[in-house]
């Protein structure tokens, strides 16, 4: 393992056990770090996120809610998204990686219902590939409940979509990409569909590389793409319903989850520094007060997302025993807010940590160093705007009357 004086001690931890030897994902996630072989220090954020994606790969845990026989571990929302918030707080990139990857994950388990819908997902579970998502489009902006592309049939009977996406996050890593697009009904009406678009049968052409402040270790570009498919590569369930269910719910749940391991490092590298940095005295005594209003903060994310976990489960057996399956309106406004609230809450977090560290975690490098927890934080609230949620759930506000 390399180490080098400036890998911030919250990132390296004591050699774990081999991950053969540990059955639960969660722990293995935990250890993670420590079975990297590599140190943040040494490499951009890219390679590091990138070791990161494999490790979990070597360790089966980039599907890990699929069930035993797909080469899963079966892991709950509850495992999910605590192995996200440890991914999170190693790497944001891989974090993020991980939570919007494992929401198509979740997708494909739940309502990929054809055969050749569970022929791709049996194949991207044996071979822990990653699902990238395809559901925003130019024109619409972030307003993933409509689509402008539709399905066009070709003279040899494939199916093709043609989409001009302003942004697709890890495409170099994806096997598929589950694509959003309308579908024209035999009665002329239109309505929107899912398709899970295999990479290999994609035209990509990469748009220009515009850069993001944040997140710099994943490869994000807009993309013009033709995808062709067959028939069973379309979801049978239309897009709102899966959205509904379990695309925005498990997305908001993780990214929440991811952002909590964000604001984690943030706080474990503050607390580094006032331990080590500080005398004590007057000074130091009204840091940590300060520091302790952060932790505050940290635990309010944390009780949200447990919250909307509880909601998820209470769906989950309600759709086991044959009810509705959904939400509902009150679910899903409180899993809106989560997004709205925990992406606010991670800035706060970030920002009075450097403000607690001051130069030194305004600096690129360095053991305090909070630049990439700073950047990575400020896609919180622009994926799907938190206007655009805070819009939605004004207008149905009215119905609800939540109570202890
Ligand atoms: C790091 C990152 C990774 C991403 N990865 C992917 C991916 O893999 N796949 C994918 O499909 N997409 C991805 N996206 C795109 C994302 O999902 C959204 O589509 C995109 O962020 C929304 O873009 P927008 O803000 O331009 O659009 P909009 O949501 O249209 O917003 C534009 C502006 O209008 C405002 N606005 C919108 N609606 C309202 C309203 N009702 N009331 C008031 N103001 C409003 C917004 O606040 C914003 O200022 C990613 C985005 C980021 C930041």
């Amino acid at each position: 393992m390399i180490m080098t004086s400036e890998a911030p001690a919250e990132r390296q931890a004591a050699a774990p056990p081999p991950a053969s030897a540990v059955s639960d994902p969660v722990e293995l996630s935990r250890t993670l770090g420590a079975r990297l072989g590599v140190e943040p220090a040494g490499l951009d954020e890219k390679a590091f996120s990138d070791a990161v994606l494999a490790q979990l790969r070597t360790d089966r845990l980039l599907w890990a809610p699929a069930p035993a026989a797909l080469g899963g571990l079966g892991a709950s929302m509850l495992e999910t998204a605590r192995i996200a918030a440890n991914v999170g707080r190693l790497s944001g990139s891989a974090g993020l990686t991980y939570a919007m990857h494992m929401s198509q994950v979740l997708t494909l388990l739940r309502h990929g219902t054809t055969p050749f819908l569970q022929d791709v997902t049996a194949r991207l579970a044996g071979e822990q590939r990653l699902v990238a998502s395809g559901t925003s489009e130019k024109g619409i902006g972030g307003d993933v409940l409509t689509s402008i592309c539709t399905i066009e049939e070709e003279a040899s009977g494939d199916l093709l979509v043609t989409k001009q996406s302003p942004n697709i996050s890890y495409m170099d890593h994806a096997g598929a990409v589950l694509v959003t697009a309308m579908r024209v009904l035999p009665d002329g009406r239109k309505s929107q569909v899912l398709i899970a678009a295999e990479t290999a049968r994609m035209e990509l052409r990469p748009g220009p590389d515009v850069g993001f402040i944040g997140m710099r270790g994943i490869l994000n570009r807009p993309y013009g793409f033709d995808a062709r498919f067959e028939e069973g590569a379309i979801f049978p369930e239309g897009y709102p319903i899966i959205a509904r269910e379990t695309m925005t719910p498990s997305v908001h749940i993780l990214w929440a989850a991811l952002w909590s391991g964000i604001a984690k490092r943030a706080l474990d590298t503050t607390k580094r520094y006032l331990g080590k940095e500080l005398k004590d005295g007057e000074e130091a005594a009204l840091a940590r007060i300060e520091l302790s209003r952060l932790v505050d903060k940290h635990h309010t994310m944390l009780a949200l997302i447990r919250d909307s976990i509880a909601d998820w489960s209470a769906a989950e057996a309600e759709r086991a025993s044959g009810a509705a399956g959904g939400l509902g309106l009150e679910r899903t406004a409180r899993v809106k807010r989560l997004k709205i609230v925990c992406s606010e809450l991670l800035q706060e977090i970030c920002h009075g940590a450097l403000g607690l560290i001051g130069l030194r975690a305004y600096a690129e490098r360095g053991p305090y160093s909070l630049s990439e927890p700073l950047r990575d934080a400020m896609s919180a609230r622009v994926m799907i705007s938190n206007f655009r949620l805070t819009d939605a759930n004004a207008k149905i506000e009215r119905f609800l009357d939540v109570g202890l």
